[in-house]
């Protein structure tokens, strides 16, 4: 049974914002002092619990001085715009490349409604509140923000998009990694370590950039790892490598495609891929792969345009 809001450690709470199903998508609310900070904000439909989360830990609205989003993908920025209407001292946090999509997000749910089907945007992403550019901090790569007690240093971390940065935490030395590190659900725990897959969701996912930043970020050495789904997890470097030969194998199979590209055939093939990799690492149960469908799904659409870009690039 996972909490709503669990208390983590070093005033660090993570707030299951329930998109979807719980235990699939986390905010994170971070104490400095008599300040806090957003990481992630969920979709939309989650300002009332990011809201919740300051009552529980007996903050107030205007104690919030930042909002930090690791990139513009609807479930991890969709409630930004709105919930920074709550939030009247908050900057938003946003990788430059990002801030034009969340001043005007029609793209993006244009986007997002082509990718997850207009039905299951209307259900669960809902849609996205436009943010005033006056509010937008957009930090480069080492920058880094101070507050009472602990350093949060932002990272560029381009792969799974262009726009995405992950965030150092001085104080935990834990890394907010958004969607760079992959993802891993608690339900496929057991095994000898937690099961990570990739996340190469579309349409800007790059396997090499994706590579290299895993690299990266995994020299940190970190102690924790706040994966938006679903950490905390206790850093180990064999993630890295589980990730690593992860994405050959995914580049393997989007280069043996040629167009036009069945997704229906990709997801199947990385469904088997995650299978081994699980039989690799010890999982013990049979997984449910009904709760891998979507990132799956997901992963076979991005790879696929991962694919076609190169294809159109080698035609000129
Ligand atoms: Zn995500």
């Amino acid at each position: 049974m996972i909490a709503r809001f669990q208390e983590i450690h070093a005033g660090i709470t993570r707030i299951d914002v329930e998109y979807t199903r719980p235990g699939f998508a986390a905010a994170w609310l971070l104490r400095a002092g008599d300040q806090a900070v957003f990481v992630e904000t969920g979709p939309l439909p989650s300002v009332p619990i990011l809201l919740e989360s300051l009552t529980r830990q007996g903050l107030t609205p205007e104690s919030v001085c930042g909002v930090i989003v690791t990139h513009v993908h609807l479930d991890h920025a969709g409630a930004a715009g709105e919930l920074l209407r709550h939030l009247p001292n908050a900057s938003l946090y946003v990788h430059a490349q990002g801030v034009k999509h969340l001043v005007d997000p029609a793209r993006l749910v244009e986007g997002a409604k082509v990718v997850y089907g207009e039905a299951r945007f209307l259900a669960t992403l809902g849609g996205a509140v436009p943010v005033d550019p006056a509010r937008i901090r957009t930090p480069s790569d080492g920058e880094t923000l101070t507050l009472p007690g602990r350093l949060l240093t932002f990272l560029d971390a381009p792969g799974h998009c262009l726009n995405h940065f992950c965030i150092h935490d001085s104080q935990s030395n834990g890394l907010f990694t958004g969607d760079a590190f992959g993802l891993s659900y608690r339900e496929f725990d057991g095994g000898m370590r937690p099961l990570i897959l990739p996340a190469t969701t579309p349409t800007q996912f790059d396997i090499e950039q994706s590579r290299a930043t895993i690299g990266r970020l995994a020299a940190l050495k970190p102690d924790w790892l706040y994966l938006t789904h679903f950490g905390p997890l206790r850093f180990q470097p064999e993630f890295a490598e589980d990730l690593d030969a992860q994405l050959a194998g995914y580049a393997r199979l989007g280069e043996a495609r040629e167009l036009p590209i069945s997704v229906p055939e990709l997801t199947a093939e990385l469904i088997e891929l995650t299978r081994l990799h699980g039989e690799r690492i010890g999982m013990p149960q049979v997984p449910d792969w009904e709760l891998f469908a979507m990132d799956l799904d997901l992963n076979a659409q991005g790879l696929a345009i991962w694919r076609e870009r190169a294809l159109r690039r080698a035609a000129g």
